[in-house]
């Protein structure tokens, strides 16, 4: 260990803080790329997907910078070390395909044989149950539709998982793969269930009436309230807006 000087003057610059947060959300958006279409993700949360098409967009708040930065080059990494790549290959998905019979475009991280792939990062402390890998699932099954595949792959990166018993202490990032594994018949259901998401957003989209973007299914739960999403006071969620739960 070396001594450090005796007389030594630490001060937390949060004007520096500020201006990195600024310059990363400044890399994130200028990487987004504009998608044409509805695309895979735009049918987990529609009524989401219908305001962030139409309204004005928003920049993003410092928590999602944070959330969205760390995702973005953790998923680069290990795609880059799945395919063996010299150095990370910064492309953030396995390419995107239109699926013509769904009407949608989608992205899965990787697909082998048919098979698709999606890898997800979670600052989650405990081992995941199946019922918590239901979002992860209904994206994963998108993809699984468009392939024709009753087989897909979620892997999940745990990056705050506690250390199992001998190796070592406090936490660490740990994989966690799961095989998941669908009937025929609930995957040609799940295409008809997209095909009626897909349908009623097109149609909230078209039209821009209140009825048929009330229509839209409310966001889950964790994506929505004043604090949380930028759509809040337009969409004003039926049987939350107005209330002090969903108003803070
Ligand atoms: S306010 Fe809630 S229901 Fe409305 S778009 Fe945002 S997350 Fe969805």
């Amino acid at each position: 260990m070396l001594a450090l000087p005796a007389l030594i003057q630490i001060d937390r610059n949060k004007k520096a803080e500020v201006g990195l947060v600024d310059k990363t959300r400044a890399w994130l958006e200028k990487d987004s790329s504009d998608r044409k279409g509805i695309h895979a993700s735009d049918l987990l949360d529609p009524r989401k997907a219908y305001y962030d098409k139409t309204q004005t967009k928003v920049p993003l708040s410092e928590r999602l910078v944070g959330l969205f930065f760390v995702g973005k080059v953790l998923h680069a990494f290990f795609l880059s070390a799945l395919t063996g790549e010299d150095g990370v290959n910064w492309k953030s998905d396995g390419g995107s395909t239109i699926d013509k019979t769904l009407g949608i475009s989608y992205s899965p991280d990787w697909c082998k044989n048919g098979v698709p792939g999606e890898l997800k990062t979670s600052r989650g402390k405990y081992e995941m149950r199946p019922s918590d890998l239901s979002l992860y699932l209904e994206q994963l099954m998108i993809y699984m539709t468009g392939e024709k595949s009753t087989y897909g792959r979620l892997v999940v990166l745990m990056t705050n998982l506690p250390a199992p018993p001998g190796q070592g202490w406090g936490t660490y990032p740990q994989y966690r793969c799961f095989d998941i594994n669908v009937t025929k018949t609930a995957l040609a259901e799940y295409a008809k269930q997209i095909i009626r998401v897909r349908k009623a957003l097109v149609l909230a989209l078209k039209t821009k009436k209140a009825k048929n973007i009330n229509a839209l299914p409310l966001c889950r739960e964790f994506k929505c309230g004043k604090s949380q999403c930028p759509h809040y006071l337009v969409c004003k969620p039926e049987g939350r807006f107005g209330t002090k739960r969903w108003d803070k």
